[in-house]
C-alpha cells in the first residue's frame, strides 16, 4: 500500500507558538529537526505496518519555505517540497493509487480557542474560512480532496482540537494527541521523544487497519464546493482589481470573498489564493 503523509509544523511534538514555526523564532532550526524526526516516527510506523511506498508531503509556508531537514528524513520515502507543484500547492502526492492518508504536526482551523496555532491555510489573510456555510480547517480540504480521489483520511498527530475535529470527519481515525492546548498559544506537551514513539505505534496500526478496510472516504460534503473566506483585515486596491476580473470570485464586501469551485484541487487553490491575491497583478494560481 502507498500511504500519503501531510506534514505541517504547527501540530509537531513540543511546539507551541508561532515564534516557533517561524525562520526568524531562535530556534526555527531545532524546531526543523522536530519535524522531520515526527515525520521520520511516522514513516517508520507506516513501513512497520506494511506500506510499500511512503510520499511525504510539506505542508508548512509552502509559498516561501522547505522545513523538511532532508539530510535527516527517513531515506525509505520521497518528499514533495517547493513552490509551484502543479494543482494544489500542498496536495501535488494525494493521488487515487493512495491507499490512506497521514496528517502529522496538522492544527485546528481558524477560529478555535483553544487550538495551538489555530488557522485555515493563511494565519495573516483569514480570520474564517467556511464551506457550505460551517467553519472548516486544513484537515478538511485534505478530507474532502482525499474522498475525491476514493483515499480515506486514517491519522492525525497534533493537540487535541484537531483531534476532534478530525474525528468528527472519521470517526475511525487514528488520532495521537502530542500537546494538550491551553489557549492558541501554549499547551502541555508530551515531550517529542515519547510523542514519536506514540506517533509511530498509531501510523502503524492505521496503515494495518487501512489494509482491512476500515476507513472509508469521506464524501458528505456535495459540490460545487461553496466557500466563504472571511479577511483579516480590509481587501487592498490590488486585491480587488485582481479579484474584480476573475470570474471564480465574488466581492461580497471589503472583507468578505465567496469562492465557488467544482472540486476541491481547484477550491484548495482558489482560496489559497486568497492569501496572496494582494500582491498587485498576480492572477495566477
Ligand atoms: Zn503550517
Amino acid at each position: 500500500m502507498k500511504v500519503y503523509i501531510s506534514v505541517d509544523m504547527e501540530g509537531i511534538s513540543g511546539l507551541v507558538r508561532w515564534p516557533d514555526v517561524s525562520p526568524r523564532g531562535i530556534d526555527f532550526e531545532r524546531n526543523r529537526r522536530l519535524m522531520t524526526l515526527d515525520t521520520n516516527a511516522a514513516i517508520a510506523g507506516a513501513f512497520a505496518g506494511g506500506a510499500t511506498e511512503v510520499v511525504v508531503e510539506e505542508n508548512h509556508g509552502v509559498e516561501d519555505l522547505c522545513v523538511l531537514l532532508m539530510d535527516e528524513i527517513d531515506p525509505r520515502c520521497r518528499v514533495i517540497r517547493g513552490a509551484g507543484r502543479g494543482g494544489s500547492t500542498t496536495m501535488a502526492g494525494l493521488k487515487t493509487d493512495c491507499g490512506v492518508v497521514l496528517l502529522i504536526g496538522h492544527h485546528a482551523r481558524a477560529g478555535s480557542r483553544p487550538g495551538i496555532m489555530a488557522h485555515t491555510i493563511s494565519y495573516e489573510g483569514f480570520r474564517l474560512v467556511s464551506l457550505h456555510g460551517l467553519p472548516i480547517g486544513e484537515p478538511d480540504f485534505f478530507a474532502i480532496r482525499a474522498g475525491e480521489l476514493g483515499v480515506p483520511i486514517g491519522m492525525v498527530s497534533g493537540d487535541q482540537v484537531v483531534a476532534e475535529q478530525v474525528a468528527a470527519i472519521n470517526p475511525d481515525a487514528e488520532c495521537v494527541i502530542v500537546k494538550e492546548a491551553l489557549s492558541n498559544q501554549a499547551a502541555d506537551c508530551i515531550p517529542p521523544a515519547r510523542a514519536r514513539d506514540l506517533i509511530s505505534a498509531g501510523a502503524k496500526r492505521t496503515v494495518r487497519r487501512a489494509h482491512s478496510g476500515a476507513f472509508k472516504p469521506y464524501s458528505a460534503v456535495p459540490a460545487p464546493y461553496v466557500f466563504d473566506v472571511e479577511l483579516k483585515s480590509a481587501m487592498n486596491d490590488a486585491m480587488r482589481k485582481n479579484l474584480e476580473v476573475q470570474k471564480d470570485f465574488e466581492i461580497v464586501n471589503d472583507g468578505h470573498v465567496r469562492v465557488i469551485a467544482a472540486n476541491m484541487d481547484l477550491g484548495f487553490r482558489r482560496v489559497a489564493y486568497l492569501g496572496y491575491a494582494n500582491r498587485p497583478g498576480v492572477l495566477k494560481y
